[in-house]
């Protein structure tokens, strides 16, 4: 702005009676409503990421809403523990959350796949599904019997396999292996014959060190050092085949929403929108360097599973997905829309991404 643009603004200030902050000045675009929301989130206070992220969020909302809408966030076990969120914004207790859906699974096993699935899609194909392949309709199809409107809000990118007290060579290893793994994965695990654990991420640490668990997978080297895993356990394991490209959802409760005029609803969709990208650019960036740190503090081994438990792995997540979808209706309309976009795209990754990316360690 020239000076003499900023000095006619603040001209205009005087006129209107308002203060310097904006947010007390009455808006042009729709109305003077103030909205005060409460988020609930499934995220210990401040977590790196996913909590900052969802702090974040409604910093964006106020600050781009000119102070409209006020949103206080609420770590978990602040208002409601961490898997209630889904119930307290479903029942309008709250107005909006921040969490994952696949810690829904007992609302509806289609709610995964909105997460992440088991040698499912990453980051970019998951977009590519969710914004341009008919994903976000079903998601939304899916939500409203729940009273819910999601959106798609942060993603952590591919993640770690997870944390091992003992070595993975062999599929017979994960036999008695009781693991904090949720969703989907879990339920892969379950039928190699281990036991999935759900347990939130601020828990997982001590389950750990004193031995309630054998393995814990939460997320990758950005958020597992900050509770520490890398002093709980001996072996790293990757890649992360249960939770490839895991998406964040902001959820809202439906009347909250129908109750913003239309630039307010324009606002909040944008901001998810900017979380979900700048998410996964930090995590890429952080994990990128929690990985140094890991490997120049040399305590911890850094493995890949072994390329036939991961087959096995794979053959398994087929018979879940069968078996899931000739049980329920919904999750095979899911399960095909997915699918079909999964292949269809994997043709192009294959060229594009999967074939630079080898051409990268030539
Ligand atoms: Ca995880």
């Amino acid at each position: 702005m020239k000076r003499r643009d900023v000095l006619t603004a603040a001209g205009a200030l005087a006129l209107t009676g308002c203060a310097s902050e904006v947010s007390e000045c009455q808006s042009s675009a729709g109305g003077d409503k103030q909205f005060n929301w409460k988020m609930v989130t499934s995220w210990p206070p401040n977590l790196p990421g996913l909590g900052t992220g969802a702090t974040k969020l409604a910093e964006n909302i106020e600050a781009a809403s000119g102070g409209r809408i006020r949103i206080k966030v609420y770590a978990a076990g602040e208002l409601v523990p961490a898997f209630e969120v889904f119930g307290a914004v479903s029942e309008g207790t709250v107005e909006m959350g921040h969490s994952a859906a696949y810690y829904w699974r007992g609302k509806s096993e289609a709610t995964q796949f909105f997460t992440a699935i088991p040698f499912g899609m990453n980051v970019m194909e998951m977009n590519a599904w969710l914004y341009y392949g008919g994903g976000l309709e079903l998601y939304r199809e899916l939500y409203e019997p729940f009273n819910l409107m999601p959106f798609p809000a942060g993603n952590t990118g591919i993640q770690m396999g997870g944390w091992f007290n003992r070595e993975i060579n062999t599929l017979a290893d994960l036999k008695g292996l009781k693991m904090r793994i949720p969703g989907l994965g879990g339920e892969v695990l379950r039928r190699a014959g281990g036991t999935p654990v759900a347990l939130p991420g601020a828990e997982i640490f001590t389950a750990l060190q004193t031995g309630s668990i054998d393995a814990a997978e939460w997320n990758g080297p950005y958020n597992d050092l900050t509770f520490g895993l890398h002093k709980a356990a001996r072996y790293y394991y990757y890649p992360g085949w249960h939770e490839p490209g895991p998406v964040l959802e902001c959820i809202i409760n439906r009347e909250a929403w129908a109750g913003l005029p239309a630039d307010l609803q324009t606002i909040v969709a944008i901001a998810c929108s900017a979380l979900n990208d700048q998410m996964t650019a930090e995590y890429a960036a952080r994990n990128a360097l929690n990985l140094r740190q890991i490997k120049q503090e040399g305590k911890v081994e850094i493995r890949p599973f072994p390329d036939d438990v991961l087959s096995e792995l794979h053959r398994i997540t087929g018979e879940v997905y069968d078996e899931l979808a000739a049980n329920d209706q919904t999750v095979a309309i899911i399960l095909e829309s997915f699918s079909t976009f999964k292949e269809t795209i994997g043709e192009w990754t294959a060229i594009s991404q999967q074939a630079y990316l080898n051409t990268r360690n030539l």
